[in-house]
């Protein structure tokens, strides 16, 4: 709880002690997680997978989203970014098509998976190209991790990759301030997340099928929000601002595998507990913990 709250304290004092006579404040990290489901101009899993025949199609969209909120964040008067290439086997993104201010997580595995590399010093949190939790109604490729979990709670409240990216941030007392994908991750995010800044870039009519802005637009758009959503969090004008994801402590993690076969496996993780056939569950003692527990699982499931 130490490091969480001295991460929250950095954060108020960062933007509420720092601005400059122009009103903007300088000096802050920004972190982005980029994902590649939620991104605008496809939903076929052609474009989002390595052997896919059109990857590079979804790479470079992937890629100028990011750049987009890259851009973004030194406008509104990051000093330092990083880039955590999130989906997959998290090794998408060319890193030399990459606005080169930025530096990039490839990747994997990594304890931390979408995350890896948060800690107390950044100021905010941007979720570029994310997608739904699993078991999620016209909303394109609804998953979390991988199609073997089916559900996963945190403290008894259902979450997504958006959840738990976010609570795992929170720890650290940064709060997650932009999501940028399909409008059901976009609603979701806002149920979960203090004030944070959502834009759909496409609205899903099913798994595979959406209405999507043009990538030009949806890169446009990126830009001017996350921008504006920094520097809102920078002056704490808005009423509401973004606020870290708190859990209470211990933090207990619900997993609903898609086969008994696969709890099974997830009782291999000593203090794994078996609430039903397909339903595990783990006391963290916080939120790194869990977010670990959660990864290992999801890699259980696959073997
Ligand atoms: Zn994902």
């Amino acid at each position: 709880m130490k490091r969480a709250s001295y991460g929250l304290l950095t954060f108020l004092l960062t933007f509420t002690l720092a601005p400059s006579t122009s009103g903007q404040t300088t000096g802050f990290k920004v972190y982005i997680s980029s994902d590649m489901e939620g991104i605008a101009g496809f939903v076929d899993s052609t474009q989002m997978s390595a052997t896919g025949r059109d990857y590079d199609v979804g790479r470079k969209y992937m890629t100028e989203e990011t750049n987009a909120a890259i851009a973004a964040a030194f406008s509104a008067g990051a000093t330092e970014v990083v880039v955590n290439d999130s989906h997959g086997s998290q090794f998408n993104m060319k890193p030399h098509e990459l606005d080169r201010r930025a530096v990039i997580i490839t990747g994997s595995p990594k304890p931390f998976g979408m995350m890896q590399g948060i800690d107390a010093s950044f100021a905010a949190v941007v979720f570029i190209g994310y997608h739904a939790q699993a078991s999620t109604t016209d909303a394109v490729h609804d998953h979390t991790y991988n199609s073997h979990l089916k559900s996963v709670r945190l403290n008894g409240r259902e979450v997504g990759e958006y959840g738990l990216n976010a609570a795992l941030a929170g720890h650290f007392g940064v709060p997650v301030v932009f999501i940028s994908g399909d409008s059901a991750v976009c609603r979701q995010a806002k149920d979960l997340i203090p004030g944070i800044e959502a834009l759909p870039v496409k609205e899903g009519i099913g798994q595979t099928a959406a209405q999507t802005l043009h990538p030009e637009v949806a890169r446009e758009k990126i830009r001017a929000a996350v921008q504006a959503a920094l520097e809102r969090a920078q002056t704490m004008k808005t009423t509401k601002p973004a606020g870290p994801v708190k859990l209470t402590t211990p933090v207990t993690i619900e997993m609903e595998l898609a086969l008994s076969a696969q709890a099974d496996s997830a009782m291999m993780v000593p203090g794994m507990k078996r609430v039903s056939g397909r339903v595990v569950s783990y006391e963290a003692p916080d939120m790194t913990v869990a977010y670990r527990i959660s990864r290992l699982v999801a890699r259980l499931a696959t073997t």
